[in-house]
């Protein structure tokens, strides 16, 4: 009677899956033992579970053959089973041999006795990780054809988003924590740093590691792109909803790279905005600009051959805000300006009541999580100890949601106060031109003066109005205001960009 053990393994799921169960492979190896008259010894091996290397597990059946003599003979079901590389496979084989102990592959009856069959087994290993090559192959290039297609078929899920479907028909669309995450991103862009991020998020209810939270803000799938390593550094539209704009994006980049400080809207000042829009008073001609790039001085000029006239920027722009100083919104117009203006606000406002009430439901949350620990304490459940941890930790995080619940309703009773704010720097033209995005100062301009203003080199001053005239300027505006409201300093941003 010849003595073995039997080896079985897989080393996938996949494989486990696809009938090479461990059962399955004991049952050949068993059926194969006793059809030709072998003593089974011992059982070795291991499932996907176990570490990817065989190692650990070979060690044990070495140790367990090198006890015991009388172990002749180790059967598998396949001889890729010891591993499906085949400089692995074989080193295994051949260790075994130094001790004397032949290998027999049960589904060929091919064992290692001879030099033809230690051959043969070595090139069926061969041919299997061929195959096996082949089969990664077909999937990477079933992989790459997802992506390059905008596809992100991947098995993992970035956070943020859910999937649907498989393969090319996989689509995403965007959570409640993805919600979270474009905040996330609008802190970033506000210059929050990303430990004050984490805690907001906290807040939320949404925990997050430093290092996640980095991935998050570095990963372009949020905004709509796909890189991965198969696509070799290029960059794919993807189909997925984005999270953030791609310039947003990209702003934030530099802000982690510290290649900028915060992103500030109009960070620079327009340089010509007022080009085009002055003419020269002798032809009508209208300005065009250029810099003496030596001393970096900006200049506006009559481009008719002959006229000369030519004017510095900073005269010209000056005496444009000190023109916009003599118009003042009369008094009857202003409730209706303060009302227009807070209505273009409103839109901030609403989303700082969304989240007031997000806050207040993770507040609710933890507060009735922090009342079952303390029953639970009560009743004796669970000991000092862990209701002590328990609750610092609760408490710690209902510190977190109170602070930035008090920072969101203090945004909410601060309304008032910027619409009355916004409205001021409104009441002053001169400097709601001076401090706007150049969108909005050429259309404030042409809002003013829908036909130019005349530049008089004589008087070295713009040809001014007389009463009536800017009366009439100031009910255009009055109108413009309450016809038109996102045309002119447009909705929510407008904030920003009047206070910047
Ligand atoms: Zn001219």
């Amino acid at each position: 009677m010849k003595n073995c053990v039997i080896w079985t393994r897989v080393s996938t799921k996949r494989q486990e899956d696809n009938g090479g169960s461990l059962d399955d492979q004991r049952c050949k190896c068993e059926a194969f033992a006793k059809q030709n008259g072998y003593n089974i010894k011992g059982y070795f091996g291991g499932t996907h579970e176990s570490a990817k290397t065989p190692g650990p597990l070979l060690k044990e059946m070495y140790h367990a053959i090198k006890k015991d003599k009388t172990i002749s003979h180790i059967i598998v079901s396949v001889v890729d089973r010891f591993s499906r590389n085949v400089g692995q496979a074989s080193t295994i084989i051949d260790e075994l041999l130094k001790q004397n102990v032949v290998i027999v592959e049960a589904a060929t009856s091919i064992d290692t006795s001879t030099r033809e069959g230690i051959m043969m087994i070595k090139f069926k290993l061969t041919l299997a990780e061929w195959d096996n090559g082949n089969r990664t192959d077909k999937f990477i290039s079933g992989r790459k054809h997802c992506l390059e297609s905008g596809v992100y078929c991947g098995a993992a899920k970035p956070l943020g988003y859910d999937k649907h479907g498989k393969s090319l028909g996989t689509t995403f669309t965007i959570n409640d924590k993805g919600k979270l995450i474009a905040k996330a991103f609008r802190w970033k862009l506000q210059g929050l740093a990303n430990h004050q991020i984490i805690n907001k998020l906290a807040a939320y209810g949404l925990e997050m590691s430093k290092q996640k939270l980095h991935h998050i803000l570095t990963n372009p799938f949020y905004a709509g792109k796909i890189r991965h390593k198969m696509l070799e550094g290029k960059l794919v539209d993807g189909n997925q909803p984005c999270i953030v704009s791609y310039s947003d994006f990209l702003r934030v980049q530099d802000i982690l790279s510290g290649k900028t400080g915060v992103y500030k809207h109009q960070k620079e000042t327009p340089r010509f905005p007022l080009k085009r829009h002055v003419l020269c008073s002798k032809d009508h001609t209208p300005f065009t600009a250029y810099t003496v790039k030596r001393k970096n001085i900006d200049y506006y000029k009559c481009n008719l051959n002959g006229c000369k006239t030519n004017v510095s920027a900073k005269k010209l722009h000056y005496k444009y805000e000190e023109l916009l100083r003599t118009y003042n919104i009369p008094k009857v117009l202003k409730p209706i300006l303060h009302d227009i203006i807070s209505t273009m606000m409103l839109s901030d406002n609403e989303e700082q009541r969304k989240n007031e009430r997000l806050l207040k439901k993770q507040k609710t949350e933890y507060l009735n999580k922090l009342k079952a620990c303390k029953i639970r304490f009560g009743t004796g459940d669970i000991d000092e100890d862990v209701y002590r941890i328990t609750n610092e930790e609760y408490q710690e995080k209902l510190d977190n949601i109170e602070l930035e619940l008090a920072q969101c309703q203090k945004e909410l009773s601060n309304h008032k106060e910027e619409v009355d704010e916004v409205f001021l720097i409104c009441c002053k033209l001169d400097s709601l031109w001076k401090n706007s995005s150049l969108e909005i100062e050429q259309k404030l301009q042409n809002l003013l003066f829908p036909n130019g203003i005349l530049w008089d080199k004589e008087i070295d001053n713009y040809r001014t109005f007389d009463e009536n005239e800017a009366l009439s300027v100031i009910a255009r505006i009055s109108r413009s205001y309450e016809n038109k409201k996102e045309d002119f300093p447009e909705g929510k941003s407008s904030k920003v960009k009047l206070c910047a």
